[in-house]
């Protein structure tokens, strides 16, 4: 188990990037999800041992670990952000010489257990490749064959998908979701799709504050009733959004398709119950309280102009399976 405990990060300006988070972490992956600027890389970066924290605690199996980080080194792997350091290296090299940097291997294994971790992470076709001719999904699964080696128990991947395609996001899926079998492995993103598809349970960061720590499923249960669907003209979107809480709004035909989140459980004129997705439930985390009651930043004013709303919109397929 990792447990972190009222961690403050502030750099000097002074800005406090971290406002003491505490979180629970145990076997198989966990999702630290919130917006630009939230933390998560300050987050992810103490949790790495390569930033040092003002205040808090990590302990993992109740062991200090940021008084003994040669400890933490040797059962952690870590993708960072920006991970692509030696592009006139071909891929092989490059792998070859983080296995030697780390520890892991040296000399002629380092070469052998570099084409094993290529061929895992489905690289083998291009060890001879110059990285910086990789792709951005070749590159992370480069830096997640580093981060495997030496079969880590705990893995930390700091925004591992941003900048990916759709086919080289669900290819990095598998791979992390194959990873966290039997390991904990801590994946930071902005995007909720990722925690959808990959994260048991997951927590959101705003402010440097977790907001809440739960489960795709429960966020969605929490919002069970108040979500409601239609559709709008387009020049009336923004009249919407200053009534009513709007959690998504796509353009399909020349309408917007638009969500929206009613505490009160009474569909506004013109709008449908929706099943709840994890976007909804996001949308709501990040602008109120967790328990969904209040109006947050959200003022209706007594009488305000509600646009009229036309018919029911269908499940649209982002939203399916979320
Ligand atoms: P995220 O990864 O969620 O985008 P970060 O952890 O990178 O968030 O940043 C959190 C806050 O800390 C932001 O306001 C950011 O501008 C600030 N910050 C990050 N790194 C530094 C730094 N080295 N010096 C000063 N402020 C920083």
């Amino acid at each position: 188990m990792l447990s972190v405990r009222n961690l403050v990060k502030v750099y000097p300006g002074p800005v406090t990037a971290l406002q003491g988070v505490s979180l629970d972490i145990g076997t198989g992956m966990f999702g630290l999800l919130g917006p630009n600027g939230a933390g998560k890389s300050t987050f992810m970066r103490i949790l790495a041992g390569v930033l040092e924290p003002t205040s808090g605690t990590v302990t993992l199996d109740g062991r200090d670990v940021l008084s003994d980080l040669n400890s933490l080194w040797s059962v952690l792997g870590y993708l960072p952000q920006d991970f692509g350091f030696f592009p006139h290296l071909t891929g092989a090299a490059m792998l070859e010489y983080l296995l030697q940097l780390k520890g892991v291997a040296s000399g002629k294994e380092s070469k052998k257990l570099a084409a094993a971790l290529l061929e895992r992470v489905n690289l083998a076709y291009a060890a001879k490749r110059k990285v910086k001719e990789y792709s951005g999904g070749m590159r992370q699964r480069l830096g997640i064959a580093q981060a495997v080696a030496g079969d880590p128990r705990l893995i930390i991947v700091d925004e591992p998908t941003a900048g990916l395609d759709p086919e080289e996001r669900h290819r990095f899926y598998r791979l992390l979701a194959e990873l966290a079998e039997r390991r904990t492995v801590l994946l930071s993103t902005h995007i909720v799709e990722d925690v959808a598809v990959l994260c048991p349970r997951f927590a959101v960061i705003r402010n440097g504050q977790v907001v809440a720590e739960t489960s795709p499923t429960d966020a969605r249960r929490m919002l069970a009733g108040a979500i409601f669907e239609g559709a709008v003209a387009v020049g009336d979107l923004d009249a919407l959004q200053r009534t009513r809480r709007v959690t998504q709004a796509v353009l399909v035909e020349g309408r917007n398709h638009v969500r929206i989140h009613e505490p009160s459980h009474e569909a506004p004129a013109g709008f449908e119950p929706a099943v709840p997705t994890l976007e909804d439930a996001y949308f709501v985390l990040m602008h109120g309280k967790p328990n969904g009651t209040d109006n947050g930043d959200l003022a209706v004013p007594p009488g305000a102009r509600v646009p009229s709303v036309a018919a029911h919109v269908p499940e649209t397929p982002q939203e399916i399976g979320r």
